[in-house]
This record gives C-alpha cells, structure tokens and sequence, in this order.
C-alpha cells in the first residue's frame, strides 16, 4: 500500500477507494494476469456503484507511470497488467493466449531485463496436445 501512496503523491492525484482497490487486486493476485474488463467484472461485484472500463484504463496508466505494475500483451492485442516485481518472466501460450507469471529465474545475459515474455505452450495447452495424438 505503501507504494500506492507514495505513487499518488508523485503524481498530485487524490486517493480512491477505487484506486485502492484496484491496487488491492494486484497485490492479492501477485501471479494472475489480470485483463481490464476482468478488473472491471471484479469490482462491479464488490461496488455497488458501477466503474466503467474507461475508469479503469485510467487508473492502470497512472500504475503504470509509477511503475507500480506491467502490462503484457497477448497475441490477440489482450493487454494483462501484473504487479510490478523485477526480473518477472511471463509466459504467453502460443494456443490459447493465456499470460501467466513464471517463477523462472532470468538468466545472467538478461539480468539487466525489466521484464521477459517467453511464448510458448501452456500446461492445459500441452496436455491436450497430447491427448490428441
Ligand atoms: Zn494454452
């Protein structure tokens, strides 16, 4: 939460219960991409007042600015935002688009990375493949 703060108070923005709990959701969901309109379905069930989508963007450009979270786009021009960590290594699943956060560990040559994306097959991906021969 600490960061939050610090972040509003770089940026001259006011704090929201929206904003927190935006920010709340990352911190919860340390290892799950989270998509905008996904952000959006959680809160709406939580609040009753409706957020909109372009109220969301909104706030995740601000994250991002203080680079409080990522954002990783899929093959299909989905935009995930994480939780910011350094060295993160994610990985896009060439089949079915889905972004996770690895707990790969970045090799020395890229040390210097903010952050790697790798595609490849998911776990689900594989086993279907599989499967199917
Ligand atoms: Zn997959």
């Amino acid at each position: 939460m600490e960061d939050l703060y610090l972040c509003m108070q770089k940026q001259n923005i006011n704090y929201t219960s929206v904003r927190e709990s935006i920010y709340k959701l990352f911190l919860e969901k340390k290892h799950v991409a989270l998509s905008a309109t996904e952000i959006v379905n959680i809160l709406n069930q939580k609040y009753p007042k409706k957020i909109s989508i372009n109220t969301v963007y909104r706030h995740l450009r601000v994250f991002l600015e203080c680079k409080l979270i990522l954002s990783v786009h899929d093959n299909v021009k989905t935009t995930y935002y994480f939780l910011s960590t350094k060295n993160s290594v994610f990985q896009i699943c060439t089949q079915c688009s889905q972004v996770q956060k690895t707990d790969r560990e970045v090799c020395h040559e890229f040390q210097d990375a903010d952050f790697i994306t790798v595609h490849k097959k998911c776990k689900k991906c594989l086993l279907n493949l599989n499967k199917g021969s």
